[in-house]
């Protein structure tokens, strides 16, 4: 799923640590990391030929196919295209197969929007036909516009506007003396996931949720709205899961932990802990505006404004709303297509692949757009074999069902298959949609040097240089300082992301602890059309990568990096940058306690000297806020010392791979390298801990995780970032304590790989 627009690209870049001239890492070594000399020059001659197979007109027609027609779960034309698909991967010889599970997925029965009093006015909920589209009118089979978990329920009462629904916002709600308890919330989109506005919601004593698309954020402040431009038109919905996943666990509700086979233990529906505690539905702006314009009460902050012909105000009230919404809770098959091409030497080593088919309507960008790249990477790779391409890893193709609703086809899957996983999986790779821009790299920090090595080999469609430096020129441009200039010119790879949640990537790496990747090319055409009926085949070829150029460039790096990293003699996974990345967590969590003792320190201060006071304004009164106690000093001291173990047992490694780089032919080696990668294949998984985090237990990684409070936006080491950020001090310190651990038991790890390369040295 994961929104592509009206979110600018992030890219992570402070703290030098090397320093090579940025034009010298520019290209890429002519030894692959991993790799003899020799296996190094063989591999680069099977990569260049399959970067030629990828083919825009090909990548344009699956397109058109899969998004033909509404395909979310339990849609014919789901099971339509994951038979297709099923039925490509065999004809291009690979063997392959579906797998099916069954999960519960709402549909909405009723959906009610009506404002009863001081005007009377009904929300239309619906998303019109336009007739230059030629999908947007396949009524009978669209899915009405409405967030799945969200809870039965039948309200009324009065309305409150608050903002994106933040924690903070309800802060400045307090301020300004207004409290939504009993209330219904408007929210606006974006800056939150979606399913964190009616848990905080909630929270606060709401009994219903509205959230609407302002067109600010994605409508005709951009760009003209849709089909005369990219953006949202007034009766366009972002449809959308709800689940309270990243409290709970995502996947099918009823199954958590388990895969959703038919013997599998199910939960009764109102059991299931990650549906919502009050009723949710998404609406246009067209339905919004009549509603917020009835609104009285104080000014919204004027940052809380939007771009709607209207005073925003907050309410409570007048406008009194009536939400009723119910659905069918029905168990639905998800489908799985899943394809093999078994290793030659190390068939127990997988390198997986993958990205989901399911949308929630046509969903040409979200998710064909990349859907299609993964199915020409399977060609291409189905080509190599009839060379003569042997891969030494198997190599798993996934593309995921289910992932709308919340990543329940990869979940499960995961879940079902998780000893085999633990066992066997090395590196899993994701995407989930494509446009048109630079390349944005996301993953775990042992795989930050391998996917900037790829990076280098890929050429950019638009400027003929390689997306890496593409990406470093950009990152140059949104750097905000003269040090993070220098750090992206100086330092040899570019930082890449930590992963959040939001796309199927999460049960590997946050529940099995597998190192991970995803990646998508994007950032220069705006849109507004996500998750409604005009993400289609006629919006994407108007408005994003019209001519493909971006799907091949997709294709060709994830078919470079699954080629590479199934062929490696030794996996190729770097600590140095992963340590280095470790090192800025830890500042970030010190500055982050530092800046929170200032700000409580200086409010308290305020507050006894009478600021407040002496600004109040009797005609537009606000509540002073009550002082607050100083967080207390934390003990890093562990984080510290299991640092510079990280940082000296990393560079061991590098220092012995680099030795045993040119035997690595020696035939002698099969047996030792088979362990040294077992070993490596471990290392991420050092980084989980079996009770999982903090009342979260089924999120096990220790260093990334979905925030609570943020969705998809990822917490790095969040048992402790969480606890300072949600004043449970004494957790955190507990944290850091198990974290250390974790990076020590990690250290040893890498240096027993050390140990193992330095033996084959001798
Ligand atoms: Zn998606």
């Amino acid at each position: 799923m994961r929104s592509c627009f009206a979110v600018a690209l992030i890219f992570t870049l402070i703290l030098p640590s090397f320093s090579f001239a940025a034009d010298q890492s520019a290209t890429s070594p002519t030894i692959l990391a991993g790799y003899s000399p020799r296996s190094s020059q063989t591999e680069r001659d099977w990569e260049a030929k399959f970067r030629a197979i990828p083919d825009p007109a090909n990548l344009r027609s699956y397109m058109q196919r899969l998004s033909a027609r509404p395909h979310h779960v339990g849609s014919p034309y789901d099971k339509d295209n994951a038979e297709w698909i099923l039925a490509h991967f065999k004809e291009w010889g690979l063997d392959a197969h579906i797998e099916q599970f069954d999960v519960l997925f709402p549909t909405p029965k009723i959906r009610v929007l009506e404002m009863v009093s001081p005007t009377k006015f009904t929300a239309k909920l619906e998303e019109p036909a336009l007739a230059i589209d030629p999908t947007s009118n396949q009524k009978s089979e669209q899915l009405p516009t409405y967030n799945a978990y969200s809870i039965d329920g039948d309200v009324t009462a009065p309305l409150v506007f608050v903002n994106y629904g933040l924690p903070e916002d309800y802060e400045k709600l307090d301020r300004l003396g207004i409290s939504v308890k009993g209330a219904i919330v408007i929210a606006k989109y974006l800056h939150s996931w979606r399913g964190v506005k009616p848990k905080v919601a909630a929270e606060h004593g709401a009994i219903g949720c509205l959230i609407y698309s302002e067109p600010q954020d994605d409508g005709y402040t951009h760009d003209n709205v849709f089909p005369i431009g990219p953006m949202r038109p007034p009766d366009g919905v972002q449809r959308g899961s709800v689940m309270d996943f990243a409290s709970n666990s995502p996947g099918d509700p009823l199954t958590p932990g388990v895969g959703a086979t038919p013997d599998a233990k199910r939960l009764a529906v109102k059991d299931a802990k990650s549906i919502t505690k009050i009723p949710v539905l998404p609406i246009s702006y067209g339905d919004a505006q009549p509603l917020l314009a009835a609104l009285a009460g104080p000014m919204a902050p004027e940052d809380w404004r939007g771009s709607l012909p209207i005073p925003y105000h907050v309410g409570p009230g007048p406008a009194q709303v009536h939400l009723k919404v119910a659905f069918n809770w029905d168990i639905k098959p998800v489908y799985d297509v899943i394809a093999k091409i078994p290793g030659s030497v190390e068939p127990d080593e997988w390198i997986i692949r993958g990205n989901h088919h399911d949308a929630w309507v046509n969903g040409a960008e979200d998710p064909i757009s990349a859907q299609v790249s993964l199915l020409e990477e399977a060609r291409g790779l189905s080509l190599l074999l009839k060379q003569g391409w042997k891969p030494r890893r198997t190599i798993i193709y996934c593309a995921w069902d289910g992932e709308e609703p919340m990543l329940l086809g990869s979940t499960e899957w995961v879940e079902a298959h998780a000893d085999e996983l633990r066992e066997h999986a090395a590196v899993y790779i994701n995407t989930d949609g494509n446009d048109r821009g630079p390349l944005n790299m996301n993953g775990s920090h042992s795989l930050e040097q391998f996917i900037n090595g790829v990076a280098r080999d890929i050429e950019d469609p638009e400027t003929k240089m390689s997306v890496w430096q593409r990406a470093q020129l950009n990152a140059i441009a949104d750097a905000k300082s003269a040090d993070d200039k220098k750090e992206i010119r100086q330092r040899p790879d570019l930082r890449i992301g930590a992963l959040g949640s939001g796309t199927d990537f999460t049960g590997f790496i946050d529940h099995l602890g597998i190192a991970t990747l995803d990646m998508a090319y994007g950032g220069e055409d705006d849109g507004g059309i996500y998750h409604s009926i005009y993400d289609d085949f006629y919006w994407y070829t108007h408005f994003s990568d019209t001519n493909f150029v971006y799907g091949r460039a997709m294709a060709q790096t994830v078919g470079t990096s699954v080629l590479r990293l199934a062929d490696a003699q030794v996996l190729p996974f770097d600590f140095t940058d992963f340590a280095d990345t470790v090192g800025m967590y830890t500042k970030e969590l010190q500055k982050l306690l530092a800046d929170k003792q200032d700000e409580i320190r200086e409010r308290n201060q305020e507050i006894e000297e009478g600021m407040f006071k002496a600004t109040f304004d009797p005609r537009r009164p606000t509540v002073a806020p009550e002082k607050a106690e100083v967080p207390p000093h934390l003990n890093f001291a562990p984080m510290q010392n299991a640092l510079d173990s990280l940082t000296r047992t990393s560079k061991h490694y590098q220092q012995s791979l680099s030795a045993v780089q040119p035997n690595l032919d020696n035939e002698n080696f099969v047996a030792q390298l088979r362990v040294l990668n077992r070993e490596l294949m471990e290392t991420e998984r050092r980084l989980t801990n079996p009770d999982g985090l903090p009342r979260r237990p089924w999120y096990k990684h220790l260093l990334y995780a979905p925030g609570v409070y943020s969705g998809y936006g990822v917490k790095t080491v969040p048992g402790v970032r969480e606890g300072i950020e949600q004043k449970r001090y004494a957790e955190a310190e507990q944290e850091i304590v198990r974290v250390s651990k974790a990076l020590e038991d990690d250290s040893s790890q890498i240096e027993s790989a050390s140990r193992q390369l330095d033996g084959m040295g001798k």
